[in-house]
């Protein structure tokens, strides 16, 4: 079957219900932005190819009604789109309403209904820029709810019941998936269709079974709070592009894309390595002032700086441990202090 259009433009809220004033149970904010937890396939069987982002947030909140138990719910539609749409005014766009919803102190968490595809890209995003210390959960599904086996109802009834916990308080911007809860920093999705597609490197902070959270680790890098950007304060990012390394890429592409952007993450072959003929590109780009930042493509791992490189030499910054798509992230957001200071934005990924 065909997928539905997803439609990335910047729409301005559809429903901001009412919020809510007694105190019976905590009070949650649910916005939605589209993804396969809002999705519907034409039977029970589709379990891969169905439309996206195309049931509103109120419809996914109704087919649960259990959630309700746990907390006094609130949803807005923020998008209504695939997260692979996703670009910097969107994440900027989401971060800002999130930040506001935080501000009203009746309310005591949020939720993010979001597309599985670029999570880990938003998630972390809020994980660096927002100054709240109430817990924000990002949560998606791998099956729409029409499917056999869905996990949209218990990811987003689990996402709920860690918001609502105070054990989930300072912990970041976390996500929850399969009944595992992930820091942001973290996580990544490392499968195109299995339930369990979401893997942390270093493990999932804990686990949330029957509706309540058990933690067993927490976030060791600084994260909202601790972090020195506000979203509040951004008002747009930096062009960071990432590359990504096979043994024929050709120097053009890289002096075409280095020509128009202000950092640069090269995913590299294994440990950040970079061909011999891609070296003197990659320079002279660094010579006039672009940033960038050597990843590996191998998915996991540190890359090691002055490694594969010599990276003091040619002024070059390695991901520590990021993958590309996170690292570019955490570039962007590094580059708005330090539009050009290396040092600094080599420490921050030492940092964060
Ligand atoms: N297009 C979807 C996305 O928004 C597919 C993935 C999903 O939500 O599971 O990322």
């Amino acid at each position: 079957m065909s997928r539905a259009t997803c439609d990335a433009r910047l729409p301005s809220i559809t429903n901001s219900s009412n919020r809510y004033r007694m105190k019976d149970k905590p009070n949650i904010v649910v916005v939605g932005t589209g993804g396969t937890i809002a999705g519907r396939g034409t039977s029970a069987v589709d379990t891969s190819a169905y439309a996206c982002s195309v049931l509103a947030i109120d419809e996914i909140l109704s087919a649960i009604p259990e959630a309700s138990s746990l907390a006094n719910l609130s949803a807005e539609q923020l998008l209504q789109s695939g997260s692979e749409n996703f670009n910097e005014q969107h994440l900027l766009m989401i971060g800002k309403r999130v930040s506001e919803v935080l501000k009203d102190d009746t309310v005591d968490g949020v939720i993010l209904t979001h597309g599985t595809d670029t999570i880990e890209e938003t998630a972390y995003f809020l994980h660096l820029t927002l100054k709240s210390v109430k817990p924000v959960v990002v949560v998606g599904s791998m099956r729409p709810p029409s499917a056999m086996s869905s996990d949209a109802s218990l990811n987003l009834y689990d996402a709920i019941a860690v918001a609502i916990h105070p054990s989930s308080h300072g912990k970041g911007t976390l996500v929850v998936a399969n009944e595992e809860i992930h820091s942001a920093r973290d996580v990544t999705k490392t499968n195109s269709f299995k339930l369990e597609a979401f893997r942390s490197p270093y493990g999932a902070l804990g686990y949330v079974t029957q509706g309540k959270p058990r933690y067993y680790r927490t976030p060791s890098r600084d994260h909202t709070v601790s972090t020195p950007w506000s979203i509040d304060d951004i008002e747009a990012l930096p062009k960071v592009d990432v590359v990504y390394a096979y043994g024929a890429l050709e120097s053009e592409l890289v002096r075409a894309i280095a020509a128009d952007a202000s950092g640069l993450v090269f995913a590299g072959t294994g440990n950040g390595n970079i061909a011999e003929h891609m070296v003197e590109p990659l320079r002279e780009a660094t010579r006039r002032g672009l940033h960038v930042v050597r990843a590996s493509r191998t998915g996991s791992g540190v890359v090691i700086r002055n490694g594969a490189q010599p990276d003091d030499d040619y002024d070059w910054i390695v991901v520590d441990d990021q993958p590309p798509q996170k690292a570019r992230i955490l570039l962007m957001l590094a580059m708005l202090g330090n539009p050009d200071e290396r040092r600094a934005l080599q420490a921050a990924f030492y940092r964060f």
